[in-house]
């Protein structure tokens, strides 16, 4: 269940796979960006043309993955697929950008993470369609400029203020993705459930998606967890009896929160009197970097009202007293 987890056994990797939305059509929330996407797709399906080169930010498991797919699907092309920490030297990249046919969509998850020389040879790639590259070596070796076809890169990052500012100025497109409140979720909870071949009542469906801290990937391990509760103590049906009791055999909190969650609120309150503290005084205390807590942790947890940012650092508010059971000012137990 954890949403920054990013090894998944293969089984876990097929499952997601196939309750993977393929179409805009299939794509739950997230509305505004996509009507703009459709507009974009539909243009540059008329125009023959490569969609311009196009970055999603957000946190993990909101889907920036899945509507890189689903682009590749609408423009009718192929798709290839890597990362930034994979991408070690300019000559992978260049391995994959010469493969890639007209219009095909060339996907870089976590782009913010390439090295510094393959972020700029892809500059010339995204521009001209052009790359250079070695050829022979030794006192023979020089640079050849080779075309590519027209593509289109899609980025994917969990804080677009991450990249550079150069690689960000080359993305004709920027969409950033939040997230999804409980009625979307529910409605992803259904469906999944209805491809897991699952019956679930709604008021089940509902219960899942508000613990699911606003991610669909999240919603949908809890689904497949429930759906094991109910096969095993149950008679094979998601009800909201059996879904309270998955989630509470899982230590899924009323709001959603993970442990990491509380273990932030709970260290503010403790340690540091309920702030402010700074980010990196708070990543150390908590034993996480302060990339992850801002990137990952942070954004859900200002979204739901439990953290505020300040200038001298982060503040838990009252609700996050309320939530832990806790009082303020009060003598703190532990
Ligand atoms: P990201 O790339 O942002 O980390 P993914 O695109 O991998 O997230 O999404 C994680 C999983 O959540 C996907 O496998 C998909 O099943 C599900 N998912 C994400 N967004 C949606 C959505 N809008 N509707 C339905 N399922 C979704």
């Amino acid at each position: 269940l954890d949403p920054t987890a990013d090894h998944f056994s293969q089984e876990e990797l097929d499952i997601e796979r196939a309750l993977r939305p393929v179409s805009f059509d299939d794509f739950t929330g997230q509305e505004s960006v996509l009507e703009n996407l459709q507009i974009f797709v539909q243009a540059a399906n008329m125009r023959n043309e490569a969609l311009d080169h196009t970055l999603f930010h957000g946190p993990p498991g909101l889907g920036k993955t899945t509507l890189a797919h689903i682009l590749a699907n609408e423009l009718g092309v192929g798709i290839k697929v890597t990362s930034g920490p994979v991408l070690d030297k300019p000559g992978d990249l260049a391995g994959l950008l010469t493969n890639l046919e007209e219009r095909d969509v060339l996907f870089i998850d976590e782009i913010h993470r390439l090295s510094p020389v393959v972020e700029e040879y892809l500059y010339s790639a995204m521009e001209d369609y052009k790359i250079d590259i070695m050829i022979e070596s030794g006192p023979n070796a020089r640079s050849v400029q080779l075309n590519l076809n027209p593509f289109t890169l899609i980025g994917a990052t969990t804080r677009s203020g991450l990249l550079t500012a150069p690689m960000r100025a080359r993305f004709g497109i920027q969409s950033r993705l939040e997230y999804y409140n409980t009625e979307l979720l529910s409605t992803i909870v259904e469906r999944s459930a209805e491809i897991l071949k699952v019956p679930i009542t709604q008021e089940a469906a509902i219960e899942i998606a508000g613990r699911s801290r606003g991610t669909p990937r999240i919603s949908n391990a809890l689904l497949r967890r429930i759906r094991d509760f109910a096969q095993i103590k149950g008679n094979g049906k998601i009800d909201l009896d059996i879904s309270r009791f998955g989630l509470k055999a899982l230590n899924v909190d009323t709001h959603g929160l993970d442990e990491m969650d509380n273990k932030i609120l709970m260290t503010i309150i403790d340690k540091f009197k309920g702030g402010p503290v700074g980010i990196s005084t708070l990543a150390t205390a908590v034993s996480e970097s302060a990339e992850t807590i801002e990137e990952v942790y942070e954004p859900f947890l200002i979204q739901q009202g439990f953290i505020m940012r300040t200038p001298r650092g982060r503040e838990v508010t009252e609700l996050a007293y309320k939530h832990l059971g806790r009082i303020k000012g009060g003598t703190q137990p532990g």
